[in-house]
């Protein structure tokens, strides 16, 4: 439809240019036309203007007046000297004067110059069809003849004449000459349109006088073919119909166009009427030749704009089909639009959803680094995923420590949640696989039914709690009703699940790392954990008889010192000591901090006098030492020192603490600053002191 509204457009348009192209050119051939017949009345009125001016010479009025026959000799040489140069002016066939009498008085030929009086013709108002209607004509008018033949030139002439009128007001006669239509031909050919065309003069009675095949008009009208001689010929004696009809248009008077075809050729005919006279002018062109700007322009049209509308058809069409299944794509557009805009929608609903989850989910942030143990963890976590996707009910279990089983840390709803073998636990799909696994329908015939959490209706979501690559738990939420569970409902549940195992996770990692340390931070010593272990190791891996030492160490009045110097001197002093115990021992002997101001030593191999002297040397160190505590303040320590020797004491760890501890509370009671042996009864001191016993054992 579109590329034949632009065919009709593009035809439109041209033919609308072509078109006025063509009035252009017609209106080009008119005016040609009425140039002519300007130049063809000029010529006509030139001639008559010529001879009313020669007319005025006074030498005719005169020579008529003089006498009523022949011209006298003197007014004879007057007047032919003037026609013979009039005549030559003029280029006429024949220029001469004639009495109203009819006697001719004068005449001049062209190429015969002035007749003789002899041969002037007496009356020549019967030859002379100019004469008659000329004579009565008012002063400075003219006559113009029909063509004829002129009896002096013998060729196609058309007579003009004017009267010459005496002063008396009496007609004496007419001065006369001859055009020769040959004129007109030259004049006519000469004012050629271009090409082949050419123009033809017909008078009113459909004669062709001028027209350059005039010769075939003549041969079909049957006349003579002698063009000075033959009388003109009917311009509708040949030619086609259309040409006859083109011809009866002419002669109907009035200027116009009309078209004909002639010999498989077509022609356009301009006419005007030549002004002043009874004679038609016309202008034929081939309107092959009168619309070759038209032609030319097609034939650009068609190499240039051709290609350009082929161009401009086929993008039509492809518009065309594109706008058709743009049409059809609409429908289906318009669908994916309200799909877009319930999207939307739901995206919004989403994103405030996602901004209280986010909201709830940094909550639950800051409460696992509050949350010192597992299970407040597992109550935080079940907490915020209740607040974000509300299950029914709901577990969390947690590996134990030793992990070998999965402890129920949370539930949420009614819901029994029993410990269950790590092997157990790694029936459920999430565990197994490590990831969220959701079942929509636990009715659903194909629905996997988490063994760990078993349910008979609705939708259960099992979330492991992985962490560094291990599952350390895993959660259960179940919802009776089948729940519709969203991307980023599932995604919040993930990021829970993981920061919980996380915390979890980094929680053991801690212990871990705090159990596993064998060095006390303020010190540098071993810890009493450490010791233990590693005295218990020795003993057992002790000789039978191999002896070994262990000292029990405590600081005197050390709270005083803290009161006095403050705690971070206490911390200090304790550092100086540590470090004079390490420095007091050797490579095999091992030294702790036991506890706050305590300390334990063990001696390898070194019984009980060997052992006293080591214990009493560090004694006497620390006594000695002044404890730099900052700027001009030094403190001074003592230490009391219990030992139990092995195998005396006992062989056992606690054994032997608890031996070299009730030693040292002896020194204690004893005064302090003093180095106490399990026999040595020190200035009356009881040896049982059950306090110090009581708490041995309680640590052990
Ligand atoms: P005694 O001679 O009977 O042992 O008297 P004491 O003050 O040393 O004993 P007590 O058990 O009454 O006090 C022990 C003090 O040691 C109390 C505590 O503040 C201090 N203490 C324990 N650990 C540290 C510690 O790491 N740094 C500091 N500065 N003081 C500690
Ligand atoms: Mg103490
Ligand atoms: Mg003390």
């Amino acid at each position: 439809m579109m590329a034949i509204l632009a065919l009709v457009a593009g035809v439109a348009v041209v033919s609308q240019i072509t078109g006025q192209m063509r009035n252009e050119a017609d209106a080009r051939l008119d005016a040609h036309v009425a140039d002519v017949a300007l130049a063809v009345e000029t010529t006509m009125n030139d001639a008559s203007a010529d001879i009313r001016l020669a007319r005025q010479n006074t030498v005719f009025e005169t020579a008529l007046a003089d006498t009523p026959g022949q011209l006298l000799p003197a007014d004879r040489a007057a007047v032919e000297a003037a026609i013979t140069y009039l005549g030559e002016r003029y280029h006429v066939d024949e220029i001469c004067v004639i009495r109203a009498s009819g006697l001719e008085a004068a005449r001049w030929v062209g190429g015969k110059g002035v007749a003789a009086v002899a041969d002037l013709s007496a009356d020549e108002r019967q030859n002379n069809p100019a004469v008659l209607p000329t004579l009565p004509l008012a002063d400075d008018s003219f006559y113009q003849s029909d063509p004829y033949i002129s009896p002096d030139s013998g060729r196609w002439v058309i007579g003009i004449a004017t009267p010459i009128v005496l002063a008396t007001g009496e007609h004496a006669g007419i001065l006369h000459f001859e055009l020769p239509i040959a004129r007109f031909d030259t004049q006519i050919a000469a004012l050629s349109f271009g090409g082949t065309s050419f123009n033809m003069l017909l008078d009113t009675d459909g004669r062709l006088l001028v027209h350059p095949d005039l010769a075939r008009f003549r041969a079909a009208a049957g006349t003579a073919t002698d063009v000075g001689t033959a009388p003109f010929p009917l311009a509708v004696a040949t030619g086609s119909p259309s040409w006859r009809d083109a011809i009866a248009q002419i002669l109907a008077g009035g200027s116009g166009s009309v078209a004909y075809d002639d010999n498989g050729k077509t022609y356009r005919v301009s006419y005007a009427p030549v002004a002043g006279s009874d004679r038609i002018v016309a202008s034929v062109s081939p309107t092959n030749e009168l619309y070759a700007d038209v032609d030319r322009l097609l034939l650009n049209l068609m190499l240039t704009a051709g290609p350009l509308l082929l161009l401009m058809l086929l993008i039509t069409g492809w518009f065309t089909r594109r706008m058709a299944s743009a049409n059809s794509g609409l429908a289906g557009l318009n669908h994916r639009l309200e799909a877009t805009n319930a999207a939307l929608e739901s995206t919004s609903r989403t994103n405030s959803d996602l901004a209280s989850e986010s909201k709830i989910v940094n909550q639950f942030t800051e409460l696992t680094a509050l949350t010192e143990d597992d299970i407040s963890l597992s109550v935080a976590t079940l907490a915020t995923l209740d607040e974000l996707v509300h299950p029914g009910d709901a577990s969390l279990h947690v590996s134990n420590q030793s992990q070998d089983r999965a402890v129920p840390q949370a539930t949420l709803g009614k819901r029994d949640a029993s410990v269950l073998s790590l092997h157990e636990l790694g029936r459920c799909p999430a565990v197994r696989r490590s990831n969220l696994y959701v079942t929509d329908d636990v009715t659903a015939r194909l629905a996997f039914r988490c063994p760990v959490y078993p349910v008979e209706t609705g939708t259960l979501a099992c979330i492991p709690l992985v962490a560094l690559g291990e599952t350390v738990g895993a959660v259960h939420l179940h919802w009776a009703d089948p729940h519709e569970l969203s991307l980023p409902v599932r995604l919040a549940m993930m990021r829970v699940s993981e920061h919980s195992a996380l915390s979890i996770a980094n929680r053991r990692l801690l212990l871990a790392l705090r159990g596993q340390a064998d060095t006390d931070g303020r010190t540098g010593l071993t810890n009493s954990r450490a010791f233990d272990e590693a005295v218990q190791r020795r003993l057992a891996g002790r000789a039978k008889n191999e002896r070994a030492a262990v000292l029990m160490l405590d600081l005197d009045h050390f709270k005083d010192f803290n009161d006095r110097y403050g705690h971070p001197a206490g911390d200090e002093a304790l550092r100086v000591f540590a470090q004079l115990l390490e420095t007091s021992i050797r490579d095999q002997d091992l030294a702790a901090r036991y506890g706050g101001e305590e300390f334990a030593i063990y001696l390898a191999g070194l019984g009980m006098g060997e052992a006293a002297e080591v214990a009493e040397r560090i004694r006497e160190r620390i006594e000695t030492t002044i404890i730099p505590l900052g700027p001009g303040k030094t403190g001074r320590l003592t230490v009391s020192i219990g030992i139990a020797v092995a195998p005396d004491d006992g062989v056992e760890l606690v054994t032997l603490l608890r031996a070299a501890d009730e030693a040292l509370y002896r020194a204690k009671l004893a005064g302090r600053n003093r180095v106490v042996t399990r026999d040595g009864e020190p200035d009356g001191v009881p040896a049982t002191a059950p306090a110090i016993r009581q708490r041995r054992t309680a640590k052990a």
